[in-house]
């Protein structure tokens, strides 16, 4: 933990597993509210001087927090493996990714401006200002546990604020390197402080009852994401969501079935299926069905599950055996309720992997609404595949969710395209992209998948609060 500049010393830890092997990868000293209240003051302390630099200084130590970051790419992608499972070379995408909200927001830190307004009245001058929101209190989540941390940390410090965070309990060795490298690129004692904690309940609770804090964001699943919501609520907090999802998938008529079903194969099983823009309804117009479903057949039966540590491996484990029950009840309970399972369909049964959270890459088809994978979020390696026959009706039971994160679309008709891009209740949509997303781009959903947008100009906006002057002359 980094509290006030210092690096805590002494005290009780947890364990921190590799979800491959179910090797120890290390500990992690296991704060709680008493951490949290002192990081809080630190950050409360350090927020004067911190929010009164000039934008160019906050901006300087963001790049080189930026170059440090690259240059120890190759180190921060093995632990990032050994730690949360994905195979090494998403880990260096991702860690490229998380440098890249660092250089993303030392730019916008110096484009950070005001406004001057017309009056009505011939002795009035109005005048715009965008101050920074105080100390942030920050949750983030395992999946993509260096990206999420930059995602929210860039902006914070390019606004001027001085944060808290909390990374997840599986996942704080890497929030760990991450804040040696702030540190080293001179972010100023307390301006960022890192409690790791094995319950997080009693560090949300602290955000939430503080009221240095003065702004919460967080990633995660919805059910906690809308009870620190409720709890913000009661002490009027800013807050930033980024919760669940339950992207649909939809392969048009007018689409190449075999380029579609190479997207779904390499979005569905990215990072084991574990991310919130990942698709969990696939929806094939009829006349693409057979196609589609022969192409994601044959790659994703191609696809080789291991240790993230060997360059082979194509797909890691999940997060831990929970996260694997998970994924096996929602097969189980689509078989049952009429699915064909395509493949997959049960745990690795390579005896080199018994010790690690895997679960074979599968296909069901014929998924309808009576399953569980339908309206839960599935979070593993399953692809889900309905068939439709007309626009309209995929329309509505694409928008038919509580969800409102990611969607896609593959047509090659640009009128398609404009009208499902258009219609889609969804904050972010792919059109023949399984990728969109980059620190330029507002990342974020409507409905029960959050609020607030990370990332792109919006980012920083969530860490600002607008103030207007009114100069009688
Ligand atoms: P997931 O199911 O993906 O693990 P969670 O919402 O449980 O999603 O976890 C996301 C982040 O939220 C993690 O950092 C976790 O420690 C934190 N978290 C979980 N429960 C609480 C809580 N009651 N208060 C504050 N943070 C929490």
């Amino acid at each position: 933990m980094l509290i006030g500049g210092h690096w805590h010393d002494d005290g009780p830890k947890f364990a921190v597993f590799n979800p491959a092997t179910g090797d120890r990868v290390g500990d992690a000293f296991d704060g709680g509210a008493a951490e949290t209240a002192a990081a809080i003051s630190a950050a409360s302390s350090a927020f004067p001087s911190w929010s009164g630099q000039t934008a160019f200084k906050r901006a300087e130590i963001l790049h080189q927090a930026y170059r440090l970051m690259v240059e120890r790419k190759e180190e921060l992608a093995q632990l990032l493996t050994q730690e949360q499972g994905k195979p090494l070379r998403a880990a260096r995408v991702e860690t490229q990714y998380a440098a890249d909200f660092l250089l993303w927001f030392a730019e916008q830190a110096k484009r950070v401006y005001g406004d001057i307004l017309p009056s009505p009245r011939v002795d009035q001058r109005f005048m715009v200002l965008r101050q920074p929101v105080g100390v942030v209190g920050a949750i983030t989540p395992w999946n993509y546990p260096i990206s999420m941390l930059t995602r929210k940390l860039g902006p914070a410090l390019a606004a001027g604020c001085t944060i808290v965070l909390k990374p997840a309990e599986a996942t704080p060795l890497i929030a760990i390197a991450t804040f040696r490298i702030l540190q080293e690129a001179g972010v100023p004692d307390g301006v960022i402080n890192l409690v790791t904690a094995s319950d997080p309940a009693p560090v949300g609770k602290m955000y939430l009852e503080d009221k240095r804090v003065r702004k919460i964001t967080f990633t995660g699943s919805t059910a906690v994401g809308k009870m620190l919501a409720r709890g913000a609520g009661e002490h009027m907090k800013r807050i930033s969501l980024e919760l669940g999802g339950h992207a649909p998938f939809i392969v048009c008529k007018d689409a190449d079935p075999i380029y579609a079903a190479k997207g779904a194969a390499a979005v569905k099983f990215l990072n084991t299926g574990q991310a919130c823009i990942s698709p969990n309804r696939m929806y094939v117009h009829r006349s693409a069905l057979q196609p589609f479903l022969t192409e994601l057949t044959n790659r994703v039966s191609r696809l080789t599950v291991g240790n993230g540590l060997d360059e082979k491996t194509g797909v890691g484990p999940l997060i831990n055996n929970a996260a694997v029950d998970k994924v096996a009840n929602q097969v189980r309970d689509a078989v049952d309720h009429g699915a064909e399972l395509l493949c997959g369909g049960e745990r690795s049964s390579n005896a080199e992997l018994v010790n690690g959270s895997f679960y074979e890459p599968t296909i069901l088809a014929n998924v309808n609404p009576d399953m569980l994978i339908y309206t839960e979020e599935t979070f593993g390696p399953v692809a889900a595949v309905i068939a439709y026959d007309d626009d309209d009706d995929v329309i509505a039971m694409a928008n038919d969710t509580a969800y409102g994160l990611a969607a896609y679309v593959y047509t090659n008709s640009l009128s398609t395209a404009m009208r499902y891009f258009e219609a889609l209740r969804f904050g972010i949509v792919g059109i023949n992209d399984i990728n969109p997303t980059a620190a330029a781009a507002p990342f974020g959903g409507i409905k029960d998948s959050g609020m607030g947008r990370e990332g792109g100009r919006e980012g920083i906006d969530e860490y600002l609060d607008t103030k207007l002057g009114g100069f009688s002359i």
